[in-house]
C-alpha cells in the first residue's frame, strides 16, 4: 500500500510516499481502508520534530473509511462498517490499523469527506466549549484564528451554547468567513491590538475565556484580554510554542487561570469518545454544524497541503484523498 512516512523530521520535503505492506490488525485493533484523511496542524508538529516519534514514522491523525478486517476480541465495529476516527497516527495512507475503541460508526447521511473533516477539529471544539470552559449565555469568548479548521467549529459551537463570540483573523476575507459561521465581532489581529479591542467590546471588563491556538505570538495579549479570574486556554502552537510562564504573571493580570489541554485527554475512553463524536457527527448530519472543506489534495501532495496550512493561506478543512 501507499503511505506517507517521515524518515527524518524536518521540512515538508520529508513527507515521503512509500510502498509498505498492508498491516494486520492485532487483538483489539481493526484494519481500516481509508478513503479520506484529515490534515491537521498536529501533523506539522510531528513532521517538523516539535512533537516526537521514532523514525521512520507514519503521519496523519484523522481518517474515514471502511473496516476491512478485525483482530481478536473486537466487538466495537465489524467488517463493512463505515467509520471515522481521530488521534491515532497513520492516516496519510491507504490503510491503517486503529484500536477498535477509537472507531466511530458514521451516520448513513455522511460521506467520508465529512467524516474525516469532522472528527479531530470537531471533537476539539466540543471539549473546549463544553468541558474546558462550558460556555453559557452571557459568556464572552475570544477565538483566535477563527476562520481556521478548528476556529470555524469553535465559533459555531460557542454560538450553539449562547455565548458572544469575538474572533480574530489575519485578513478581512477570513474575518468574513468567521462572521458567516456566527462570530459576533471580528478583530484583524495583524493590524489592531486585539487585547485593547476585546476590552472595548466588553465595556472594559475583558472576556471570560480565550481559546488560543496560535501560541507564541498571541499568548501575552490573550492574558491581557481576560477579565479577572478568567480562563486562558492555550491549545495550540501555530506560531510556535509558548515560552515558560511565571505563575506570578497570572496573579498580576487578575488571578487568571491557565490550561494547556489536548484532545487525547478528552476522548480518553469509549464513552467520552462516543459522546463527543456522536454530538459532532449528529450535528453535521442534521445540518446544525457546517463543515467548510476548502480543498482535497492527492495523497502524493501531502507536502503541499501542509505547506498551505502552515502559510496561513487556508480557511476551514484540508483533506487528502487516500484512494490512489
Ligand atoms: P488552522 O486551520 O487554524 O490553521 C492555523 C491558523 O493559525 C492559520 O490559518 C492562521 O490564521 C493562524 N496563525 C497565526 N499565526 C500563524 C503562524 N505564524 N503560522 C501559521 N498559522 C498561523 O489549523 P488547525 O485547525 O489544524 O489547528 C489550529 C490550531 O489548533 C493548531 O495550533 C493546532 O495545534 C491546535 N489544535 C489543538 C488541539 C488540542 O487538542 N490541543 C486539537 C486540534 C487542533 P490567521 O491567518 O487568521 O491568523
Amino acid at each position: 500500500m501507499k503511505a506517507i512516512l517521515v524518515h527524518t523530521p524536518g521540512g515538508p520535503e520529508q513527507l515521503r510516499l512509500d510502498d509498505i505492506a498492508v498491516p494486520t490488525p492485532a487483538a483489539g485493533q481493526a484494519l481500516v481502508k481509508i478513503y479520506k484523511s484529515g490534515v491537521n496542524f498536529i501533523d506539522i508538529y510531528f513532521r517538523s520534530g516539535l512533537y516526537k516519534a521514532e523514525p521512520p514514522f507514519s503521519i496523519g491523525m484523522e481518517g474515514a473509511g471502511v473496516v476491512e478486517a478485525v483482530g481478536e476480541g473486537v466487538t466495537d465495529v465489524a467488517v463493512g462498517d463505515r467509520v471515522a476516527y481521530a488521534m491515532q497516527r497513520g492516516s496519510y495512507a491507504e490503510y491503517a490499523v486503529v484500536p477498535s475503541w477509537q472507531l466511530v460508526k458514521m451516520p448513513d447521511g455522511l460521506d467520508y469527506a465529512q467524516g474525516a473533516a469532522a472528527m479531530l477539529q470537531g471533537m476539539t471544539a466540543h471539549y473546549l466549549t463544553h468541558s474546558t470552559w462550558p460556555l453559557k449565555p452571557g459568556d464572552t469568548c475570544l477565538v483566535h484564528a477563527a476562520a481556521g479548521g478548528a476556529g470555524l467549529l469553535i465559533v459555531q459551537m460557542a454560538k450553539m451554547r449562547g455565548a458572544t463570540v469575538i474572533g480574530t483573523t489575519s485578513t478581512a476575507a477570513k474575518a468574513e468567513k468567521a462572521r458567516e459561521a456566527g462570530a459576533d465581532h471580528m478583530i484583524l489581529y495583524t493590524e489592531a491590538d486585539f487585547a485593547v479591542e476585546a476590552r472595548k467590546l466588553t465595556a472594559g471588563r475583558g472576556v471570560d475565556v480565550v481559546y488560543d491556538s496560535v501560541g507564541a505570538s498571541t499568548f501575552e495579549q490573550s492574558l491581557d484580554s481576560l477579565r479577572p479570574r478568567g480562563l486562558m486556554v492555550s491549545f495550540g502552537n501555530a506560531s510556535g510554542p509558548v515560552p515558560p510562564v511565571a505563575p506570578l504573571t497570572l496573579n498580576n493580570k487578575g488571578s487568571l487561570f491557565l490550561t494547556r489541554p489536548t484532545l487525547a485527554h478528552h476522548c480518553a475512553n469509549r464513552d467520552e469518545l462516543l459522546w463527543r463524536a456522536g454530538d459532532v457527527l449528529g450535528w453535521v448530519d442534521d445540518g446544525k454544524l457546517k463543515l467548510h472543506i476548502e480543498k482535497t489534495y492527492a495523497l502524493s501532495d501531502a507536502a503541499q497541503a501542509q505547506i498551505d496550512l502552515a502559510s496561513r493561506k487556508t480557511t476551514g478543512k484540508l483533506l487528502l484523498d487516500t484512494i490512489t
